[in-house]
């Protein structure tokens, strides 16, 4: 079975260029996608699905470089207890409250609503970066199938941290190293302040072993530098180079905002990847971040604040006038970024047969020369209107195709109540 995809535009993603065409679109992992110039040379057979796109935009669908499935749930919960004044007590307060809340079911069902949200929005992949310190064996298996079932292809990992004990440590590492055995995914961990040595060590061994990356919030907030200095007397940069964390092409450092020339030249002459997350460093109050120095390898997150990419790339090009140099091109090239990590790094589900249409209503000429004004400025998730996904249609005419949407918003709604009530 194959999805025709009829009058399209077609968008190359890595060239911008625009051209009137025919798609097929084989389905499964690397499934084929074939331009053709009339519908009258497209072999069909009575099993395809033919959608006529009357000359609406179709490129290549989005993913997520950074996100949190676990924090789902948390949109609208009480206020915690306390009012946190610092990133830490943000931390202790409110995330390290919930996601200690979280068991099979809250789990599972903040993974189905993220990654219908993702879908929603035009995204086909996501890397999440997972924590449930009361429900580790397993949580990861129950975050993929849920994905799975929705149609979204995903790199996920446990976070692996102290701040539980050196027993809770373990067992992230456990459940990394299981989940690894048969999934591809990443070695997670929290943050430098909450790793000691220890588990440090034992985290970049299981990368090696299982030929990973390790995928880690790095100088979020000015605190993990003043602990890093303090405990180890170097900084994070220099602590995660000296235990071979950044050997690896497939190493993912989320946010960097804190991080001084050193640590930006060890960035740049390494293979990692860094990772932006405007609007959550907004949120916490935590700084700005800014490319200068640490080179071309630089992707956008969400950090589990919503799973919308196109809004990320526009927060951070619209926050970047000011706190960084970030212009059309760089901050589509950034939003893109994810896809030459999953390609170099030769991880599956985000082959050409992951498409996005778009029924975007421009009131003026949009063309290969202005897509970029059209991308900072008009584009927004509500232009969504088909997703294909490894082929197949998951998104048609902005309804989920692959599960019962109304069923699972209540099934999330109530699981919601429940986790709320534990904080
Ligand atoms: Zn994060």
């Amino acid at each position: 079975m194959a999805l025709i995809l009829k009058n399209t535009i077609f968008i190359n993603w890595e060239t911008l260029e625009f051209k009137s065409t025919h798609l097929k679109v084989e389905e499964g992992d690397g499934g084929i996608v074939t331009l053709f110039e009339n519908v009258a040379e497209i072999q069909i057979s009575p099993s395809d699905e033919i959608i006529d796109c009357k000359g609406k935009l179709v490129t290549k669908s989005f993913a997520i470089g950074h996100h949190h499935a676990y924090s789902a749930l948390a949109r609208g919960m009480p206020a915690p207890k306390k009012s946190p004044t610092n990133f830490e007590e943000i931390l202790k307060y409110i995330w390290w409250n919930l996601d200690k809340a979280l068991d099979k079911e809250t789990i599972e069902a903040s993974a189905f609503t993220t990654a219908m949200a993702c879908a929603k929005a035009g995204s086909t992949f996501a890397i999440d970066h997972h924590a449930s310190p009361n429900y580790i064996n397993g949580s990861l298996e129950i975050i993929t199938k849920a994905f799975e079932k929705v149609g979204v292809s995903h790199l996920l990992c446990y976070e692996i941290t102290d701040r539980d004990g050196l027993e809770k440590a373990q067992q992230g590492l456990d459940e990394t190293e299981a989940y690894l055995r048969n999934n591809q995914g990443l070695v997670g961990l929290h943050a430098s302040f909450t790793v000691g040595n220890e588990t440090l060590k034992k985290a970049v061994d299981l990368m090696q072993k299982t030929k990973s990356g390790i995928h880690i919030h790095v100088a979020e907030d000015k605190y993990d530098q003043e602990h890093c200095l303090q405990k180890y007397d170097k900084r994070v940069i220099e602590r995660l180079n000296d235990f071979g964390a950044l050997d690896s092409s497939k190493t993912i450092l989320a946010h960097c905002l804190h991080i001084n020339e050193n640590e930006r030249e060890i960035i740049k002459n390494s293979k990692v990847f860094v990772v932006q997350n405007t609007e959550s460093n907004l949120n916490n109050n935590v700084g700005y971040f800014n490319s200068k120095g640490i080179g071309n390898k630089i992707m956008i997150g969400t950090d589990g604040m919503h799973s919308n990419m196109l809004r990320s790339t526009q927060s951070a090009y619209f926050v970047g006038q000011a706190k960084d140099k970030i212009d059309f091109v760089s901050a589509y090239k950034r939003f893109r970024n994810v896809h030459n990590y999953l390609i170099i790094n030769s991880f599956q589900g985000d082959g050409e047969n992951n498409l996005v249409v778009l029924d975007y209503d421009s009131p003026t000429e949009i063309k290969e020369n202005n897509f970029l004004g059209h991308f900072i400025y008009g584009l927004n998730s509500n232009h969504v209107q088909h997703v294909i996904s490894n082929g197949k249609l998951i998104i048609k005419d902005r309804i989920i195709q692959t599960v019962n949407e109304d069923d699972v918003l209540k099934f999330t709604k109530e699981l919601s109540l429940r986790l709320w009530e534990k904080l």
